[in-house]
């Protein structure tokens, strides 16, 4: 119960602390222009290593709650980390998901997917509907299940079922709840229901942009499903529970890509939301009892109640392989990593088959020799 949660056994910090999982997408040549071959590569279901910038002969090596190696199927991705959180949502609790990561390292393939890989957005909703229909008639609870889906751009809360809405405010109501006066909220009775207005509404999303790829990079994508239930007897008691599923903006830095004007407004908002992420993210991870500066942007405030405390959160960062993603990669990798180790690469050679190393840097070195470099 709530105060065996909030006791000092610690069980609060365990129940709080954010799931971080990493997702390697498989390696594009065409994203690499020199023919580098890939600079991070799996070692195991918790650990990657990546090249170190300061010092070639040396890897990085990273430790995580959860690794998803390139081969990892989106089936894969969905039972560990997302499936085993969504009973919870039928019983009045809230969880959340995200993908973060640059631009290009997969996010939106691990959220939405496609038609024949479908990501963790579909699985989730049917899953919802699963376990709801699962639900034991004498239990005594009717449930129903609503949608709304937003975007944040710019610091700005943006309606997506609804086409034509300005800024939206951000409330908390005296439970602590966080809600949005005015999102619209569709109760929906099926997948094909789901789908009838999500489809929609995505497409809203890109349409209502010129340069489209620029703005689904630099806004987050936020669905939010929502699944009340109501006692049937008197006095007809009522708990809800919420599920955000979150496509970030692209975490690269766009101050390395010389951005001007707008652009760089943009990228500026942006960072807020995010930064003030990692460090929400690195405040619930730490356990200790530092304040959590949820209020400082609209995405951590939106999610105030649905990331940490008693909620289920998982974070998927998402990663790609090519010396171009390097430094993004290196960023993404800190924010998400439990810990973090310089190895040697003689260990490394011992250790790791020889498939993905960069065919170059082996030529490289047998000319340098072995005490070269
Ligand atoms: P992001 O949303 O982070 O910008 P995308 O999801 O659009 O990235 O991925 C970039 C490209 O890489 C897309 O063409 C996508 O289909 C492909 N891709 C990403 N992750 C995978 C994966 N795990 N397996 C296969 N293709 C992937
Ligand atoms: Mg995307």
């Amino acid at each position: 119960m709530a105060q065996r949660v909030m006791g000092s056994d610690g069980g609060n910090k365990k129940t709080s602390r954010i799931r971080v999982a990493v997702r390697l997408r498989p390696y594009v040549s065409k994203q690499d222009e020199k023919g580098e071959g890939p600079c991070v590569r799996g070692l195991d279901s918790q650990n990657l290593e990546i090249i170190n910038w300061r010092n070639a002969t040396e890897t990085v090596k990273y430790h995580f709650d959860v690794f998803h190696g390139e081969k990892t199927t989106q089936q894969e991705v969905f039972l560990p980390s997302v499936k085993p959180i969504l009973p919870h949502i039928l019983n009045g609790q809230n969880a959340s998901v995200f993908a973060y990561g640059p631009t290009g390292a997969g996010k939106t393939h691990t959220m939405l997917g496609s038609a024949e890989q479908p990501g963790v957005i579909p699985r989730a909703v049917r899953e919802v509907f699963k376990l709801v229909k699962s639900k034991d008639e004498d239990e005594g609870w009717d449930y129903s299940i609503g949608m709304s889906y937003l975007e944040i751009y710019n610091e700005k809360v943006r309606d997506l079922l609804s086409p034509n809405s300005h800024d939206l405010p951000i409330r908390e109501d005296k439970a602590k709840n966080i809600l949005i006066p005015g999102l619209t909220h569709t109760i929906i009775s099926s997948f094909s229901d789901f789908d009838k207005h999500f489809v929609p509404a995505t497409l809203n999303r890109t349409t209502a942009s010129t340069k489209l790829n620029q703005r689904s990079s630099r806004s987050h994508a936020i669905l939010l499903l929502k699944v009340v239930r109501t006692r049937r007897a008197l006095p007809h008691r009522q708990q809800t529970g919420k599920l955000y599923l979150v496509d970030l903006a692209g975490s690269e830095d766009n101050r390395r890509t010389g951005n001007q004007g707008i652009r760089l407004k943009e990228s500026g908002a942006i960072n807020l939301s995010l930064f003030t992420l990692s460090k929400v993210v690195d405040a619930l991870n730490s356990g200790a009892s530092v304040r959590v500066p949820y209020r400082d942007s609209k995405l951590t405030r939106l999610l105030q109640d649905s990331l940490g405390g008693s909620a289920h959160s998982v974070m998927i960062t998402n990663i790609a392989p090519e010396y171009k993603y390097y430094f993004d990669t290196f960023s993404a990798l800190n924010f998400a990593a439990k810990s973090k180790l310089i190895v040697n690469k003689p260990f490394t050679r011992e250790t790791v088959a020889l498939p993905v190393l960069p065919v170059k840097r082996a030529r490289d070195e047998r000319e340098a020799g072995p005490s070269g470099a």
